[in-house]
């Protein structure tokens, strides 16, 4: 059996059609909440608070920011 190799030599949404998103973390706002960004359209994802990806929108990156900030502070705390 011989496997054709494709060379994605077309659009980047129609390659993520056909073979779907190749996501890859970008940030990481807490354990549980990662930002993700396809490799090929540049799509963003993110976790959110059931821990489901859904797309990245304004309103999901100021909650992460919040998160983040908030994270940031109890794990200085917990330094302590
Ligand atoms: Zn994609």
């Amino acid at each position: 059996m011989q496997k054709n190799t494709i060379k994605p030599a077309f659009l980047p949404k129609m390659y993520c059609g056909i073979f779907g998103h190749d996501y890859q973390v970008t940030r990481k706002v807490t354990h549980y909440i990662k930002e993700y960004t396809c490799a090929h359209c540049k799509k963003q994802l993110t976790t959110n608070g059931n821990g489901n990806l859904v797309e990245l929108t304004p309103k999901f990156r100021d909650i992460n920011a919040i998160l983040e900030r908030v994270h940031a502070k109890r794990m200085t705390r917990l330094k302590r």
